[in-house]
């Protein structure tokens, strides 16, 4: 049963890469790991929830078990089903082949309102878990790093306006830091689950998603209450720089 779930996992895999050659995040996947070669392709019909790379617990004391295992087994699960069900709705036609989520974000003015929040909420969720690691934290090496401190100086000025970024975002929402189409690196935020990848007027900063902070109330309120700037300063000791690489060099 294991052995064929992952053979269909490869081979969805395989097809992902043959249908969408140019999917960015499909050669950021190859570069770092495979997550989201299966799951911006429908699994079965179906979007589904992937696993954590590691225990809700994994990342105390820096994001506590209880807002990890609600974040991921309620919020992110609660979007995968919201997607599949908004998807019901939409004509194959407007859809269009192959169904990733890459291919939705493109489609976002044809789309209604709940594709949108869901397909942004499984897409930004998915690559937050992967962008977290126990072994995280530290600054950013290799040429992120270089990339980083040419463009904003030096890594804690980057930390800073990353963080500005963040907090100045009102109600809900993501920071971003985006390799734009001239392979510039800018730091941005949108609302709700929106995100850089969505063909939408409202997406001032558009481009390849290197680094992302959910700054929902959902992402820290158990544990830092209403104080989102404790929660980014905590986010910083588990981010995993080697997965941000893995975007960048894409
Ligand atoms: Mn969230």
């Amino acid at each position: 049963m294991e052995n064929s779930r992952r053979d269909f996992f490869k081979k969805a895999a395989a097809l992902a890469m043959g249908a969408v050659a140019t999917s960015t995040v499909v050669k950021a996947a190859n570069a770092t790991t495979t997550f989201l070669e299966k799951e911006m392709l429908l699994d079965g019909g179906k979007y589904t929830l992937p696993a954590l790379p590691y225990g809700y617990d994994a990342l105390e004391p820096h994001i506590d078990k209880l807002t990890m295992e609600i974040h991921h087994s309620k919020h992110h699960q609660a979007y995968v089903n919201n997607l599949n069900k908004a998807l019901e709705t939409v004509d194959g036609n407007v859809l269009g082949s192959p169904q990733t989520l890459e291919n939705i974000f493109s489609k976002m003015l044809l789309l209604p309102a709940a594709v949108r929040n869901n397909a942004g909420g499984h897409y930004n969720h998915s690559l937050f878990w992967q962008l977290m690691s126990p072994k995280g934290g530290g600054e950013p090496k290799g040429k992120l790093g270089e990339a980083i401190k040419a463009q904003f100086g030096s890594f804690e000025e980057f930390k800073k306006q990353f963080a500005d970024a963040a907090m100045k975002r009102f109600g809900s929402g993501w920071a971003w830091l985006v390799k734009n189409k001239e392979g510039k690196l800018v730091i941005s935020s949108t609302a709700n689950q929106d995100n850089p990848l969505m063909v939408l007027p409202e997406i001032d900063v558009k481009g390849t998603p290197v680094l992302a902070l959910d700054v929902w109330e959902h992402a820290y309120y158990l544990k830092n209450q209403n104080k989102r700037a404790d929660y980014i300063t905590s986010w910083w000791n588990v981010v995993n720089w080697e997965t941000a690489e893995g975007l960048y060099n894409s």
